[in-house]
């Protein structure tokens, strides 16, 4: 699974790191690190509770193979 993280709509919520901090990167200002996240099968439940969680709908779910 990745996550499609959408930088431009991050506010700083912060909300994604608190289910994930392992996943979710933020910067010092608490804003989502550049880039889409790659999740390992074992980690997709808090990334999908992250991703959910995000009030901007900053980080969406691909779940397409490959
Ligand atoms: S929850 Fe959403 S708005 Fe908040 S830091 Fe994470 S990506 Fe950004």
């Amino acid at each position: 699974m990745r996550i499609i993280v959408q930088n431009s709509k991050c506010q700083g919520h912060a909300r994604c790191a608190a289910q994930a901090p392992h996943i979710f990167k933020l910067d010092d200002a608490g804003y989502i690190l550049l880039g889409d996240i790659e999740v390992a099968k074992e980690e997709e439940l808090p990334a999908s509770r992250g991703a959910r969680s995000c009030p901007e709908h900053a980080l969406e779910l691909d779940r397409a193979p490959g």
